[in-house]
């Protein structure tokens, strides 16, 4: 039997909520390296206090043809924990790179306030999918600006999720 090596890669992650400006030119995808191998991604959301915001943030990714299944049984999880400094993070389990395994979502919910909640699990679900943050800066990306999803995040599950990933094929 094959032991299975599993590496916990941490992500941090600050509020990167800048206004959206004019002259900050499109984004190049960054990714971590990792994806999913398979579809649905299920999580389940470990603390109440997320629960109606994890699921606004997975649908805001069903909306570009993401699968996300909430499970209570699933090994990816959502909590509402302290965590020092930054307002959330995202661990991940890799399992036979380049293929991510499960996720930890960690939200310090004395620090993002009830009206950023989802809109921050929503970046936080996109390093579970294998995004990184931008770099340089740019415009059009959640993993950039933390507000909502982007035509940069289209382009960003195009490049990470090829068809067969994908419900369907909505723009934005
Ligand atoms: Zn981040």
């Amino acid at each position: 039997m094959k032991t299975l090596a599993v590496a916990i890669l941490a992500v941090a992650s600050l509020m990167l909520a800048l206004p959206v400006q004019a002259e900050v030119p499109p984004c190049q995808p960054t990714f971590s390296g990792y994806s999913w191998a398979q579809m649905p991604i299920r999580y389940a959301v470990k603390d109440a206090i997320l629960r109606d915001d994890s699921r606004r943030a997975a649908e805001m990714w069903r909306s570009l043809g993401l699968q996300f299944q909430e499970d209570p049984a699933a090994i990816s999880t959502i909590w509402a924990s302290p965590i020092g400094g930054s307002g959330a993070v995202t661990y991940l389990a890799i399992q036979h790179p380049p293929h991510i395994f499960a996720f930890t979502i960690r939200m310090d919910t004395t620090v993002i306030p009830p009206s950023e909640r989802a809109a921050v699990l929503a970046h936080e679900l996109g390093h579970a999918i294998g995004l990184d943050h931008p770099n340089p800066i740019c415009s059009d990306t959640i993993m950039w600006t933390a507000l909502k999803l982007f035509p940069g995040d289209l382009r960003a599950r195009d490049q990470l999720y090829p068809s067969p990933f994908r419900i369907f094929l909505p723009s934005l």
